[in-house]
């Protein structure tokens, strides 16, 4: 995988039915070998079978979240707050049965070459948030691979474990990053635990949508925020009769 030549690599995560999003996200990054997305493509948004299908038109490696699982039927919406449960009981109604049955085959984890993918945490991919280094630190022992993508706390970030440090200092550490945010993933002594932020629900107080562009020849991850009409997908979002908190969050970023 790694090597002089660039291969580049678009990762996404929760776009949560978001088109308007998803479309601002996929031109922004341009020109990209694949698309790699971390769960939770729909849910929460007015336009899950088009995203879907928009995925399907590219070239995307997709994984399972809990909103796949949830509108499709594997799993019981009792454990989702209110909101998201009225919003997962439209999109299953909403869902054409082409899209259910393909969104109900993904894997709820991938590992190929030095990468693994799940959507909440390696240790149970469908539900854990990995939001502290406590987690973090837990969540390396369950893969072996040196980098993990993983999506679900709608939060774009990295913890790191191993290479040179200080003495005193915690053996993972990890922190939120902002639009613009590069790392050197070359050091072989250090695994990484990135999260590329969410495409249709940013939950840091920015409402613009993120995405990550992951270069695998030379290495590096680097963090992006793109504006999008977020008033069209509100738009959208009432003419479905989707919960009002659902459709304010948008323009605030929570
Ligand atoms: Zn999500």
């Amino acid at each position: 995988m790694a090597g002089a030549c660039r291969v580049l690599v678009g990762v996404i995560s929760d776009i949560h039915a978001n088109l308007v999003a998803l479309e601002a996200v996929v031109e922004a990054m341009g020109s990209v070998d694949a698309i790699w997305v971390t769960g939770d493509s729909v849910g929460y948004g007015p336009r899950p079978n088009e995203c879907v299908r928009l995925l399907q038109s590219l070239p995307t490696l997709l994984i399972a979240g809990n909103h796949e699982w949830a509108t499709t039927g594997k799993l019981s919406t009792e454990a989702f707050n209110p909101l998201a449960a009225a919003a997962a009981v439209w999109t299953a109604a909403t869902l054409e049965p082409g899209i259910a049955e393909f969104l109900r085959g993904l894997p709820e984890r991938v590992d190929q070459d030095d990468m693994t993918l799940v959507h909440g945490s390696p240790r149970d991919p469908i539900w854990e948030y990995v939001l502290d280094t406590g987690v973090a630190e837990t969540s390396f022992r369950y893969f072996s691979t040196r980098l993990c993508l993983f999506g679900h706390t709608h939060v774009p970030s990295y913890f790191r474990l191993g290479g040179r440090r200080l003495p005193g200092l915690r053996r993972v550490d990890g922190e939120r990053v902002e639009d613009g945010r590069a790392l050197d993933l070359s050091d072989p002594s250090v695994r990484w635990m990135l999260n590329a932020g969410s495409v249709g629900q940013p939950r840091d107080d920015d409402p613009r949508a993120s995405y990550m562009l992951l270069d695998l020849g030379g290495l590096t991850a680097v963090w992006h925020r793109v504006e999008y009409d977020i008033a069209t997908t509100q738009r959208q979002m009432r003419e479905a009769g989707l919960p009002a908190r659902l459709i304010e969050r948008l323009e605030a970023g929570w």
